[in-house]
């Protein structure tokens, strides 16, 4: 992955690549942004950067990465000694102090291929609280050519300390254009179906590529019909609503779909108070109703009760 590999964030990479370019690379670096915008993408071109044996130079004066030397394709097949990644494992929610201390272990060593060492933490608010301050040792005092990515969705819960000792770079949401190219390339849905994703994502290549799953496909014109009746049905229906769209195995595709559809429709009506306020209590209720395992049908028929409000009034 080189930087010119990474679309619609020109600039985070171009910053990232000053600070190559000028030997002035922070030891930790935090890259703020929704799911499914390119994060994750920056970070390994930022590495294979530093690892690539024979960097060249675009025609804005920047280097990036050859993509052809051992190091760049090593790291192109996820097979990069000097690259470790950090994630909660698969059975658990945290990450936790012993996968840090391992970390700090690894950026200590000498490099295998190179002169660099590479960790990065994905997602870094997954730390718990042990692990987020062994992180902050190691910022605190690096080891020389090591380099510390944190990736994360929610700044707001990382440690304040911790925020402070990385360089903070901020990543937006993708065009539609560009969900649909890549959409065009990584699925075989039709047109409407991919302009239709494209246009729901918010952005995000993953919930654009998840709005595409067949299952979901159906499953969205039968919500998009609920939703488009709602303003007028009784409270009786909107209960039934609530009790059909909250089974488990659709309760957050529907919180997805519901989001998609909201913002969709904003697009076409004057911005209030309301919408921003709706629009950002559903936005915590889809980040809390998981971890706190809150009603999902009492979640659903307030969400659908306040969005008929909303539409009365607007
Ligand atoms: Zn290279």
């Amino acid at each position: 992955m080189a930087f010119v590999d990474v679309l619609d964030q020109t600039g985070p990479c171009q910053q990232i690549r000053r600070a190559l370019q000028q030997q002035t690379l922070a030891h930790g670096w935090l890259f703020i942004g929704p799911s499914g915008v390119g994060k994750r993408q920056t970070a390994l071109a930022l590495a294979q950067s530093l690892f690539c044996a024979s960097p060249r130079q675009l025609a804005d004066g920047l280097v990036d990465s050859c993509g052809g030397c051992r190091s760049c394709r090593h790291l192109a097949t996820s097979n990069h000694p000097d690259l470790q990644f950090i994630t909660a494992a698969a059975d658990k929610t945290q990450i936790v102090v012993e996968q840090i201390r391992a970390a700090n272990q690894f950026l200590a060593m000498t490099a295998m291929e190179g002169n660099w060492k590479v960790v990065l933490i994905d997602d870094a608010a997954a730390m718990n609280e042990s692990a987020a301050n062994a992180l902050l040792k190691t910022l605190e005092e690096p080891s020389p050519q090591s380099l510390l990515i944190l990736l994360t969705t929610t700044p707001g819960r990382l440690l304040p300390t911790l925020r402070s000792r990385c360089q903070q770079l901020r990543f937006s949401p993708l065009s539609t254009a560009t969900l649909v190219h890549l959409l065009e390339h990584q699925t075989s849905v039709d047109q409407e179906t991919r302009q239709q994703a494209a246009q729901l994502a918010e952005g995000s290549i993953a919930r654009a590529l998840t709005l595409c799953q067949p299952e979901l496909v159906s499953v969205r014109d039968e919500l998009m019909t609920d939703l488009a009746a709602i303003a007028t049905q009784p409270l009786a229906v909107l209960c039934d609503m609530a009790e059909k769209w909250s089974e488990r195995e659709r309760f957050q595709q529907t919180l997805l779909l519901l989001r998609a559809w909201l913002r969709h429709n904003w697009q076409q009506r004057p911005v209030s108070r309301h919408w921003l306020d709706y629009s950002s209590w559903l936005e915590q209720i889809n980040r809390t109703a998981i971890i706190y395992n809150l009603n999902r049908q009492l979640v659903l028929e307030t969400a659908f009760i306040r969005l008929q409000r909303l539409l009365q009034v607007n």
